[in-house]
């Protein structure tokens, strides 16, 4: 008997009868002898439907009043799977965030998970139970509702699986496994039947939204095994342990697998793309110590990520550049805080540009290989794409481009880094 967590997104929890596939992939799952737990996104366009609520309510809304809207529509499909699981004969419960409960930080809208109370959760499993948990919502210590970034499924999902130390966490999607890159972009995208934990958490980071990014770093940090795979599936399909979807594996294990197969280790494994970047010029920037610190510190207080920098070298010694990009939701904040700042920063002009991209090339081969940035960069030269701003990390290389360009920037990467299947 194995412990498991499964995990259904948005997709696999549109409508009646899409909850109903769920419910008998679960009921198969502890018919084979397994102890599950289930957690579930909210259907596929609720969230953004809610997000669009709170926006319309107030430009700058409360983060803490916006959880409240959010985390409802995974209120909703737990509650409908418990009494879908029930009218099949299975038991089942649904455990609100706040009922188990999961206790995260006060960092509304993005809260980090911190503790999950387990011991209720466990006896109810051990009598045959099966527990469904809304994914993607916590609560603080003083009981207000946290949500935890989007995509924060996933999330939830690894942190229940850790903390119920469960042998392995089944992420059902729409897709069956990891891609080379985005299968609905790149028709000639390859399923990877391995990804290590650091190539996964690159490739998410950068904007491979399959796995949300803080998902997988929990999983590599408590050492949660977890598998990508597809919940359009028929009855007659076999037991998960044996579907060909990706495992999330470590650098040893990979090693060890592509050794007895006798395989080469590719130079790169995965291309993603971010269109959810805004890009930031602040003009005439004072060029003095304090002065970068000035802008950032500000928008680090506000909770903002910036991404990638670049500072432009100073004109006659006396001003700069600053370009950087945020998370285009964070947009309207971020000229907020800016303009609320510009006596201290003394920036000339802010301009903003929301029609960007980041698009990505990662793989831990870039370690011991020259020229992975040249090859991108020659690529997209050849057809005229105009790189805006780079930034690079031990294995993976990023530009920003033009919005409009992003398709077509990764069909072109993908076919030069000999990725296409
Ligand atoms: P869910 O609702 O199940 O959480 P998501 O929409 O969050 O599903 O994530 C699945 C989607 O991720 C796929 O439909 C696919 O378009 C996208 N995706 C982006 N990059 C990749 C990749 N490298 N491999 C597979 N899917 C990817
Ligand atoms: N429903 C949330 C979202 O759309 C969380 C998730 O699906 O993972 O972001
Ligand atoms: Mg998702």
């Amino acid at each position: 008997m194995a412990r498991i967590v499964m995990k259904f997104g948005g997709t696999s929890m549109a409508g009646t009868e899409r909850i109903r596939r769920v419910a008998g992939i679960v009921k198969r799952q502890q018919e084979a002898g397994h102890e599950v737990a289930v957690v579930v996104s909210a259907m596929a366009g609720e969230t953004d439907r809610l997000v669009n609520f709170s926006r319309e309510a107030h430009a700058l809304y409360d983060p803490a009043e916006y959880d409240v809207v959010v985390a409802s529509g995974e209120q909703v499909t737990s509650g409908l799977l418990a009494m879908t699981l029930q009218a099949m004969g299975c038991k089942a419960r649904s455990w609100l965030g706040w009922q188990l409960p999961i206790i995260t930080d006060d960092a509304h809208a993005k809260a980090r998970i911190q503790t999950i109370e387990s011991e209720a959760l466990l006896a109810s499993m051990a009598a045959g139970e099966i527990a469904v948990i809304p994914g993607f919502q916590g609560v603080t210590e003083d009981g207000r509702i946290t949500t935890l970034g989007r995509g924060g499924s996933d999330t939830s999902a690894v942190a229940v699986a850790a903390g119920i130390k469960a042998d392995r966490c089944d992420i059902y999607t729409d897709v069956d496994g990891v891609y080379t890159t985005d299968p609905r972009i790149v028709a000639k995208a390859r399923k990877l039947k391995n990804v290590t934990y650091e190539e996964m958490l690159e490739l998410a980071s950068v904007g491979s939204k399959v796995l949300q990014t803080r998902c997988v770093a929990l999983a590599m940090k408590e050492g949660v095994r977890v598998q990508v795979l597809s919940s359009f599936i028929d009855e007659h399909a076999p037991a998960a342990d044996t579907l060909p979807g990706t495992m999330i594996v470590s650098d040893e294990e990979l090693a060890r697998i592509q050794e007895d197969l006798q395989m080469e280790r590719q130079l790169i494994t995965g291309i993603a793309a971010d269109k959810n970047e805004a890009k930031v010029i602040l003009t005439a920037v004072p060029d003095r110590p304090g002065a970068v610190a000035s802008i950032f510190t500000p928008l680090a207080e506000a909770n903002i990520n910036v991404d990638v920098i670049i500072q432009n070298v100073g004109r006659e010694d006396t001003d700069t550049d600053v370009t950087f990009t945020v998370p285009q939701a964070d947009l309207d904040r971020t000229v907020a805080v800016l303009e609320a700042n510009k006596g201290t920063i003394g920036y000339a002009k802010m301009t903003t540009d929301s029609k960007v991209a980041k698009v990505s090339v990662v793989g831990v081969g870039m370690r011991s290989h020259a020229g992975v940035a040249a090859t991108m960069f020659k690529s997209l030269a050849s057809r005229g794409i105009n790189i805006q701003a780079i930034s690079t990390s031990e294995i993976k290389v990023s530009v920003v481009i033009d919005a409009d360009e992003v398709e077509l920037a990764v069909r072109l990467l993908h076919t030069a880094y000999g990725l296409d299947g």
